[in-house]
């Protein structure tokens, strides 16, 4: 019998936090982002899910390939577009839609031109300051990549530091930084932008722009922190279950797991789970931290291992060996568990290990 840790893919509730995106897109073109292996979840398990979206973002080009190859033929954006003058030819064989976000990649196109017509997006820089151009870079931008036969500014766009924010000033001086940028003298852009990614989608109604970005509501977990996923209407697409593979009761004083952290006051029952750092469970998490066993919850105690958490089972006392445990998923929302590592849901679900075997129900 294989260790019986297992992550389920839940198709049903991908669809369903797709429609919710669309549902605060109004009719906007809305891109998929699936970067990053579909956020952890496998970028072919999701696809069958995402066929209503208009388009896949993402950042590598063995994803765009695996996507092709998947059979998806709508668009697809490559949200750092390209990284040197070979990946052109890839960009054109896949018929990808590349962002433009630094003057190398204007070289790169003025030096190599492009056989067939390429759709490039603009990327403004209004605040993150990691990529994207500035406000006065705009205009030469735009006149150059004009100047190129072939090649066309499908859309304006930007990403958001502070989307999740609840200060409007933190939304409102970006966007006016962007509406500054286009609108300058000499580059008026009236074409199509492209803003939001999940938390402005859900929060900031007034920054969507033409089309938009949404990741990680797509898997159910919460763009903001302190406003549950549930809130926004989100269905868990990832649950992380395990199983109790032995049981013992400590005796008051003694200790469980490396360095001794947690000391038992009274006479416990443990459970020791199938699930551990390696699995991509953070090693992080304190005491404390909730676990599903049996449909009790079961506070983590002692430091997670590599390949097993303990837990305290003084409240599921009929839990035993073989008893069905949930890390996360409905049971207990992947941000709990973040919150409590001092993370985000994005990096536990990106984390999750390739030794996890991977159901895709639904
Ligand atoms: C990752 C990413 C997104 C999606 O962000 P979420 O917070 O997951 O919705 C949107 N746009 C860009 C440029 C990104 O890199």
């Amino acid at each position: 019998m294989p260790r019986p840790i297992l992550a389920q893919i839940d198709l049903s509730a991908l669809r369903h936090n797709l429609a919710v995106a669309q549902r605060h897109a109004r009719g906007r073109a809305v891109w998929a982002v699936v970067k990053a292996n579909a956020y952890g979840h496998g970028l072919e398990r999701v696809l069958p899910a995402l066929a209503g979206a208009d388009g896949l973002a993402l950042l590598d080009l063995d994803e765009a390939q695996r996507a092709r190859d998947s059979g998806w033929r709508k668009p697809i954006l490559l949200l750092e577009g390209f990284f040197s003058p070979a990946d052109l030819r890839v960009v054109a064989q896949l018929n990808l839609t590349a962002v433009v976000h630094q003057h190398e990649q204007v070289l790169m196109l003025e030096r190599q031109g492009v056989a067939v017509p390429l759709e490039v997006y603009v990327k403004l820089n209004t605040g993150m300051n990691r990529l994207g151009f500035n406000a006065d870079e705009l205009p030469t931008v735009l006149q150059r990549l004009g100047a190129l036969p072939g090649v066309q500014v499908a859309a304006l766009m930007t990403h958001f530091a502070n989307a999740d924010s609840p200060r409007a000033q933190d939304v409102s001086t970006p966007l006016q930084r962007f509406a500054a940028q286009i609108s300058a003298p000499v580059s008026a852009w009236t074409g199509p932008t492209s803003l939001a990614n999940s938390a402005a989608l859900l929060m900031q109604p007034q920054v969507h722009g033409h089309s938009v970005r949404p990741g990680i509501m797509l898997y159910g977990a919460t763009p903001a922190s302190g406003r549950a996923a549930a809130s926004f209407d989100l269905q868990p697409v990832m649950r992380l279950r395990s199983q109790i593979l032995a049981v013992r009761t400590v005796a008051a004083g003694e200790a469980v797991g490396y360095g001794s952290r947690w000391v038992a006051q009274r006479s416990t029952r443990l459970g020791v789970v199938a699930c551990g750092y390696a699995d991509g469970y953070p090693r992080v998490a304190p005491d404390g931290t909730p676990v599903w066993v049996d449909g009790r919850i079961a506070p983590l105690v002692g430091q997670v291992s590599m390949d097993m958490i303990t837990v305290d089972l003084t409240s599921a006392p009929e839990a035993t060996v073989g008893s069905p445990v949930e890390l996360w998923g409905e049971q207990v929302p992947i941000d709990t568990v973040a919150e409590r590592a001092g993370t985000v849901g994005y990096e536990l679900m990106c984390a999750l290990a390739p030794r996890v075997p991977v159901q895709v129900n639904g």
